[in-house]
């Protein structure tokens, strides 16, 4: 790593509560990787009980099914009919809604994932195997899908909780009570996977993780003894990389769901955004998602002035507010 990203990293670092934020996040990143194995054989197991009942109905789709919207599916054929019962049939909320866009229904009666997904938030169509899916995914899953009802609820829904705390915290930190809580909520949701080692190893490495001090050396710096780290500085900044981009994902899904953006998301893009352009080493691997958002904030807010505009027709006045649109002006 060049030096200058080093000393960002570094000063970034120095932030007791940011660096919480990381850990924690990372934290979440072994918990995933530790149940991804699992959660892909057991979704497997679930998806064999079901075909073995299905077995008797056409092999494929008809083709004339039309694709998924949000949480609109409507099925034309009677194989994508019977499949959509057996999914809700699983669900544990079943009359909430369920992200049918996540899915590629035509692939169910041949990829298990394809049905894993029906149980998880919107946004995850492209997760195309576990070893794609993030924590919140697995989790979701784990809570909306009846196969997993052995796992204890109360501690699957306390981590996700956490997460969610996590990913919207608005100035990406985190205090250091709210981290040990978070610890002792994975340590005791990863109790429940006895048999399977890689939660077992993982809880160790958590455990670890959130007790060391994650100390970043600067070449030509003073460095103290004993702040040596277990985890690699390039493995720090792509950690560090990958949770940014998640929180830029959560921002872009709510505001797609929403259909609107509001003062709140703005001032959350420009937080990430300020964020983003005073650290140089992020601004590179981080460029092509907060492009994506600008541009979804520019066609949402190209619809509300469209609306705006028919409204004001309508009602013969005009509205005098501030335009978020100069606002994102100004932060490129
Ligand atoms: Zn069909």
């Amino acid at each position: 790593m060049m030096t200058m990203a080093l000393a960002e990293l570094a000063s970034r670092l120095n932030c007791a509560e940011y660096k919480n934020w990381l850990k924690a996040g990372q934290g979440l990143l072994l918990l995933r990787g530790a149940l991804q194995g699992f959660a892909g054989e057991q979704v497997q197991a679930f998806h064999r009980s079901i075909a073995a009942r299905l077995a008797a109905r056409p092999p494929r789709c008809s083709g004339r099914c039309p694709p998924p919207r949000g949480k609109q599916f409507q099925p034309a054929c009677s194989l994508c009919k019977e499949w959509k019962k057996e999914i809700l049939k699983h669900h544990t909320h079943r009359t909430g809604e369920v992200n049918w866009g996540n899915c590629r229904p035509w692939l169910w009666p041949s990829n298990s994932w394809e049905i894993a997904k029906a149980y998880m938030p919107r946004g995850k169509a492209d997760s195309c195997g576990p070893d794609k899916c993030d924590a919140s995914g697995l989790l979701n899953l784990f809570t909306f899908c009846d196969h997993f009802s052995n796992i204890d609820q109360k501690k699957i829904r306390e981590v996700i909780k956490c997460r969610n705390e996590l990913m919207h915290s608005s100035d990406m930190k985190v205090s250091s009570s709210w981290l040990k809580e978070f610890g002792n909520h994975v340590q005791n949701l990863l109790s429940e996977f006895q048999d399977v080692p890689e939660a077992q190893a993982a809880s160790t490495r958590i455990e670890k993780l959130l007790s060391s001090d994650w100390a970043v050396h600067v070449p030509g710096e003073d460095q103290l003894d004993g702040l040596e780290s277990e985890i690699s500085q390039m493995q720090m900044s792509e950690i560090e990389a990958e949770l940014i981009k998640e929180r830029l994902c959560e921002i872009r899904l709510c505001m797609e769901e929403q259909e609107t953006i509001s003062k709140e998301d703005l001032n959350r893009i420009q937080a990430v955004k300020d964020f983003i352009h005073n650290n140089h080493d992020l601004q590179r691997s981080l460029q092509a998602e907060m492009q994506n958002l600008e541009d979804l904030v520019q066609k949402l807010y190209s619809q509300q002035q469209l609306v705006k505009e028919t409204e004001e027709v309508n009602c013969g006045e005009k509205k005098d507010e501030d335009c978020p649109l100069q606002k994102m002006k100004r932060m490129v």
